[in-house]
């Protein structure tokens, strides 16, 4: 897959990106005594439930950026030669969840381009939803066709974002700090990015703060993550998180802070109920603790006469212990997952794929045989996944099949950096709770309300967005986008088969 045979990129090669939105994980390191490459494989490693189909890691040596990247894990992309290829103390890792028909080396993460001040590589999480916007601006202030200059059809919010950044070739004194303090303030939507020149590190988060990025403190220098957990991976010590609004600029004069818009805090609740891992910590409140309160808060809405409680591994876990502490119930392990399984290439045959989720989970009849079940999960998208659930539980002799939700029904699409499904293919967008038990052959559903998971948060409600479940957004959705209809009519994160 690797272009010119090894993948390796200098600044000469600027792949346009295409494809639609994402949500990924981002990792940056500035220290003048680490092996950044290695470490920045680690923090990647530590983020890839963030993004399974592409990784990529760009290094600078103080004058020379080089990019190498691939589709397929960060394990499956990087092996001990292509780490020892990319040297320098600077270096920015990605790795992208793309969706269907996007799947490309090409929409690959970071990008690499030329600026008016040298070379920038950039590694974006999120959607920036005015990107019409931001072209006709463009085109009417400095005469720019960004969408000539990317190709049709490449237009998406990461090239347009590189391709802004890369400043003004007539300016006799360039500077990639100015530039961004020019373009940031410009940008709408959902935007945790990290990126680089040849001497420095870059770190910036949109004025909501819809996805998480932290500082983290290296003996010799500094690390930027996505989530917490990928700090503790590589021995990185917590300092702050990124402030919504903020950037941050990081090289050998330390880290300095810039404010390019006033926060208005609208962090998104879908990472404590299912996007971060559990080990990592959002705006001060540990996720598997969110997780677990909404088991409790679950059970308090929701009880039920059964004998056991089961998880849906691995998100349902947590969440399936608070509603087996708060219920009394008892909690058990009734369904395996098959922990390698991830995202492959390899087409199943139509045996296994008449199987489904059973690629996935396979239920353990000791456990599951006469007994009436809990099981519960953390969303409902479209329903097929709980459908098949059911109908295996049922399969494995349980008695009764209860299932408990831990986030209210998803109505509304996600126009910031997360990819459900169109609103029509949204189960509970037309269906009664009712019709959806009926529909997934439950013989019970509950779900959490939005109160009882805010609560399980305990963040303030008008700190998170919660559009997803309500269509009441905290900003504007991109023009010409249809809400009612949904406008994205792609896969969903990692409910693929959902
Ligand atoms: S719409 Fe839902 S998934 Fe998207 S940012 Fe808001 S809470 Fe998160």
């Amino acid at each position: 897959m690797a272009r010119g045979g090894d993948g390796l990129l200098t600044h000469e090669t600027f792949p346009g990106e295409k494809g639609p939105r994402d949500a990924c994980g981002v990792f940056g390191v500035w220290a003048s005594d680490e092996e950044v490459a290695r470490l920045t494989f680690f923090g990647l490693y530590a983020l890839q439930h963030r993004g399974q189909e592409s990784a990529g890691i760009a290094t600078s040596d103080g004058e020379k950026i080089l990019v190498y990247k691939d589709m397929g894990l960060v394990s499956q992309v990087f092996d001990e030669k292509t780490l020892s290829s990319l040297p320098g103390h600077i270096a920015l890792g990605h790795c992208r969840y793309a969706t269907t028909g996007a799947s490309t080396w090409e929409n690959a993460q970071p990008t690499l381009g030329p600026t008016a001040s040298g070379t920038l590589a950039l590694a974006h999480n999120g959607n920036l939803t005015n990107t019409r916007e931001l072209m006709a601006h463009e085109r009417e202030k400095y005469g720019t066709d960004l969408q000539g200059e990317l190709g049709r059809g490449s237009s998406t919010d990461t090239a347009i974002l590189s391709t802004l950044l890369r400043g003004d070739d007539t300016d006799p004194d360039p500077s990639l700090e100015r530039e961004a303090l020019r373009v940031l303030p410009m940008l709408d939507g959902a935007f945790s990015i990290a990126f680089i020149d040849e001497t420095t590190l870059y770190a910036a988060r949109d004025r909501f703060g819809f996805r998480p990025l932290v500082l983290g403190r290296l003996a010799s220098g500094w690390a930027v993550a996505s989530e917490t957990a990928a700090l503790d991976i590589v021995g990185a010590s917590f300092v702050r998180e990124i402030e919504p609004g903020e950037l941050l600029v990081i090289n050998e004069e330390g880290v300095r802070s810039h404010r390019f818009a006033e926060a208005t805090p609208a962090g998104c609740i879908f990472e404590y109920v299912y996007l971060a891992r559990p080990d990592t910590t959002i705006a001060g409140r540990n996720v598997n603790a969110a997780r677990t309160q909404m088991g409790r808060v679950l059970a308090r809405e929701h009880p039920v006469e059964a004998d056991i409680v089961i998880p849906t591994p691995d998100s349902g876990t947590p969440a399936a212990i608070g509603y087996a502490q708060a219920s009394g119930i008892k909690f058990a392990q009734g369904l395996v997952k098959n922990a390698y399984v991830g995202r492959t290439f390899i087409q199943p045959t139509q045996t296994i794929r008449q199987l489904g989720i059973r690629l996935k989970l396979n239920p353990l009849r000791e456990v599951i045989a006469g007994r009436r079940i809990v099981v519960v999960d953390d969303s409902i998208v479209r329903g097929n996944t709980q459908r098949a659930l059911v109908r295996m539980l049922r399969g494995a002799g349980a008695a009764e099949v209860h299932v408990r939700i831990s986030s209210p029904p998803v109505k509304w699409p996600c126009f910031f950096g997360i990819d459900f499904a169109t609103r029509a293919e949204l189960i509970a967008n037309g269906l009664t709770i009712e019709q959806i038990c009926a529909n997934i052959e439950a013989d019970s559903l509950g779900y959490i309300s939005l109160e009882g998971m805010i609560e399980a948060t305990a963040i303030a409600q008008d700190r998170l967005c919660v559009a997803c479940f309500t269509g009441d957004y905290p900003t504007r959705v991109p023009l010409g986008a249809n809400v009612h209809q949904g406008v994205l009519p792609l896969t969903p994160l990692t409910h693929e088969e959902d």
